[in-house]
């Protein structure tokens, strides 16, 4: 039986695992379904972890982080958590092979994924010129026209990102004022390739058998719809929380969320079951940042100790 099982290997997973295993618990598992680092893998740069000095990708600001916690004992079972249930103080972990594991405590760190925009052609072209990932993607388009929707600090950061690459990127959103911070905006407003269209919603993504071809847009002013021919659409308009696993037989939560699915967590990561903690973009009031997830990671960590104690 595993003192604590970690689900989910990103900021929050890692650190809750190197706590935990440096702090002396001999058996702790962190399951993650692809390569440990999380969702900031995907990020063509960050310049906001404390002490990162350079720029660097999200790649490379996780590279080391499962080493460092293999070194204390951490170990990494490559696996989806399907289930996760409690019955008389234990924990069972059903895997995506339909095994299963017990665990005396469990960390929740599975984070969030892309938000669907819901315009008609999103589903229809995804990964026919529709992505949600600029650093994974971006390359298809070189010298090409693509579009960008969506107006917090993804979107943002995704478009400068495009605009190194691509000739010309328009940002579509749906207000006359971007929800990213000012930094952002204000590193966007230096780049002439990039088109802002503001006060516009999406109506749909066009195309032909090959893939995208086009998006047409609509003034929330005026009415009037506008064609962007474009052979790319990239869409960063929030993320869903990936609570899945803790959904019971009979449809209810395994402990307390809020109206969004956002895990309820107190000061110390505990959530409403003994032994269960959560870390990371999954809980509520989460600020939806590495440095973040990974200081939730290191509380539910210590934490986890002083429960098996
Ligand atoms: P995640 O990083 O989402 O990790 C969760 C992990 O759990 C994933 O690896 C996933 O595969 C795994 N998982 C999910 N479900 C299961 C399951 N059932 N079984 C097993 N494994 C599972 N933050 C910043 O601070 N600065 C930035 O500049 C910045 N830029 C960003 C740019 C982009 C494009 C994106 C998408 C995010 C950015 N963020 C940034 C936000 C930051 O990446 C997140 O806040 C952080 O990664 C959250 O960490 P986490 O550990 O909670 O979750
Ligand atoms: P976000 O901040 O929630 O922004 C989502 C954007 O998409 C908003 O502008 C929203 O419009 C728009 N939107 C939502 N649904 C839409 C729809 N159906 N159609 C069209 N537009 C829609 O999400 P995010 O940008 O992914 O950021 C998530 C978190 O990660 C944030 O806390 C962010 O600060 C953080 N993050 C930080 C950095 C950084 O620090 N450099 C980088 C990336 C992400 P409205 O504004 O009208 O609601």
């Amino acid at each position: 039986m595993l003192d604590l099982a970690i689900i989910g290997g990103g900021p929050a997973g890692l650190t809750a695992g190197l706590y935990a295993t440096r702090g002396g618990l001999q058996n702790v598992t962190m399951f993650e379904k692809g390569l440990p680092g999380g969702q900031i893998t995907q990020s063509s740069e960050i310049e906001n972890y404390p002490g990162q000095l350079e720029i660097v990708t999200g790649m490379e600001l996780m590279d080391k982080w499962p080493q460092q916690c293999k070194k204390f004992g951490l170990e990494h079972s490559m696996n989806e958590v399907k289930h996760l249930v409690k019955e008389d103080n234990i924990f069972t972990l059903t895997l995506g092979d339909d095994s299963k594991i017990e665990a005396k405590s469990v960390l929740i760190a599975t984070g969030s994924v892309p938000k669907p925009c819901g315009v008609k052609g999103e589903a229809e072209f995804f990964g026919r010129g529709v992505s949600t990932c600029a650093t994974c993607d971006g390359f298809f388009y070189k010298g090409k026209d693509v579009v960008v929707i969506g107006g917090g600090d993804t979107a943002i950061e995704e478009a400068i990102f495009l605009a190194n690459i691509c000739k010309t990127v328009y940002i579509v959103h749906r207000r006359d004022q971007f929800r990213a911070s000012p930094h952002e905006v204000e590193k966007m407003n230096k780049f002439e390739n990039i088109v802002q269209i503001l006060n516009h919603t999406t109506e749909e993504i066009i195309g032909d058998k090959m893939g995208v071809t086009g998006v047409i847009v609509k003034s929330k002013e005026t009415g009037e719809l506008q064609t962007l021919d474009s052979l790319g659409a990239f869409i960063f308009v929030g993320r869903d929380v990936l609570n899945q696993t803790l959904i019971q037989e009979d449809g209810s939560f395994l402990c307390d969320v809020n109206d969004s699915g956002e895990v309820i967590v107190d000061l110390s990561m505990k959530t409403s079951v003994d032994g269960l903690f959560a870390a990371g973009d999954i809980r509520i009031n989460a600020p939806k940042q590495v440095v973040c997830a990974a200081g939730d990671g290191a509380t539910a960590g210590i934490g986890a100790i002083a429960y098996l104690q």
